[in-house]
């Protein structure tokens, strides 16, 4: 195990931390206690069902989609950010 990066599995090796991080920060950012009625981001009503389905939920669909979209992608540019894509 000395010197340099073995191209094709540091890759996937990058993919399944990557992916292990999201779900493990989406199980610490699970919200627990009381359900908010309406969207903490964007003030729209949250659903009955999503309110049942996920208890202490914050933010309405799309607000919640938009917050996951940008945790996974923060994380895997700053993952990549310091190896290869900086040089091309
Ligand atoms: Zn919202």
């Amino acid at each position: 195990m000395a010197g340099g990066f073995a191209k094709d599995g540091a890759v996937q090796d990058q993919i399944d931390a990557t992916i292990a991080d999201a779900v493990s920060h989406a199980r610490h950012r699970l919200p627990h206690g009381e359900s908010l009625e309406n969207c903490a981001n964007c003030d729209k009503p949250i659903p009955l069902a999503r309110r049942e389905a996920i208890p202490g939920v914050r933010l309405c669909v799309s607000c919640q989609e938009t917050e996951d979209k940008q945790a996974v992608t923060n994380s895997g540019y700053n993952r990549r950010g310091s190896k290869d894509s900086q040089l091309r």
